[in-house]
């Protein structure tokens, strides 16, 4: 779609729904809600996101993207965002259980469903009554902050009829570093108290631990204290992967690394480049040392959904590598 009808389709209204310190959100007219996405990442997928922007901030997020097609500055994505307002009543009215039979409905893939403005405008819980309502779809819900146990009724009525899960996002435990690195999100205490009240309720609940972060979140001490701490609290899997960089995500990432780590900045320039990912080589040992790490606390249970990312296979080749083939080669070069 041009960028122009994409924006006038959006009917960004000049009025703001609601202004809250420096965050303003928007009502934004989605004529749709489910989108197909059968890319090589996620397969046979179909997401949904309740709002556009997301005022968690991560300094890594890929979605600043999404602002940017709208033209509006990519420091605008956790400042203001875009509220589909009629997102329940369009579910309600076009979901077809059919057509997505053997798809899997993933929640959150490019925006987190219980960021603060879920607190006002309540999106997530009410397009989850939709899917209440149904039976036989495979569904994931992907969150940073701890507001997703406000929701354990509906997932426990969802998961009666369907598969359901929850995926926690926990890349450490330090709340310092999360702080800085995910500045409104839930503190890592909050996140793993979530997890297991929705564990306990019976709801099959995992942590993902993405993105590993090179030389911040990598030591095999930090990885071991997330998936031990995932499985004190009830964590049914851990799924692990590597940052990867995206031209969408690198200004705000660089920034963070001038603020925080300035040590680190001309290292990553070095690796990363003008590239997206890490070498093989070190995406390997990492891969390699969370596989092993999982072993140990029996969360290795396997997944359709993630997998693929965590693939390093008998021949050595990585998913990433397969997936986009063209990305210059960063042979030589180390984490
Ligand atoms: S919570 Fe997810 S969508 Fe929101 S800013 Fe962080 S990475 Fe992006």
């Amino acid at each position: 779609m041009e960028q122009a009808t994409l924006f006038q389709e959006m009917s960004l209204k000049p009025e703001p729904l609601r202004e809250k310190n420096d965050v303003q959100y928007f009502h934004l007219a989605a004529k749709t809600i489910l989108n197909s996405c059968n890319t090589c990442r996620m397969p046979n997928a179909v997401t949904l996101n309740p709002y556009r922007g997301c005022e968690f901030g991560c300094a890594y997020c890929y979605a600043r993207y999404t602002h940017e097609f709208m033209e509006l500055p990519w420091g605008d994505f956790e400042r203001r965002i875009f509220v589909k307002t009629a997102a329940p009543g369009i579910l309600l009215r076009t979901l077809d259980v059919e057509k997505l039979r053997g798809k899997h409905v993933a929640i959150g893939s490019a925006t987190d469903p219980y960021q603060p403005a879920e607190s006002r405008f309540h999106l997530t819980r009410r397009l989850l009554e939709v899917f209440a309502q149904v039976r036989g779809l495979s569904i994931s819900l992907t969150t940073k902050s701890a507001l997703v146990k406000r929701d354990i009724d509906l997932f426990l009525k969802i998961g009666e009829r369907n598969d359901f899960r929850v995926n926690v996002s926990l890349i450490s435990l330090n709340a310092a570093l999360l702080r800085a690195l995910e500045p409104k999100s839930s503190t890592p205490e909050a996140r793993l108290g979530a997890l297991k009240s929705i564990t306990e309720a019976g709801v099959p609940a995992g942590v993902l631990l993405m993105p590993i972060i090179p030389a911040l979140t990598d030591s095999e001490r930090t990885l071991e204290s997330v998936i031990r701490a995932a499985a004190a609290h009830g964590a049914q899997y851990v799924h692990g992967r590597v940052l990867f960089l995206k031209d969408s995500a690198k200004r705000s990432f660089y920034e963070f690394l001038k603020r925080t780590t300035p040590h680190l900045h001309s290292r990553y320039s070095r690796i990363y480049g003008k590239r997206i990912y890490t070498s093989d080589e070190y995406q390997r040992e990492i891969l390699s040392k969370v596989k092993r790490l999982k072993e140990k606390y029996n969360l290795n249970q396997r997944d359709k959904e993630f997998e693929p990312y965590e693939v390093v296979d008998h021949t050595g080749n990585l998913f990433e590598n397969q997936c986009d083939r063209t990305r210059p080669t960063a042979a030589g070069e180390k984490m």
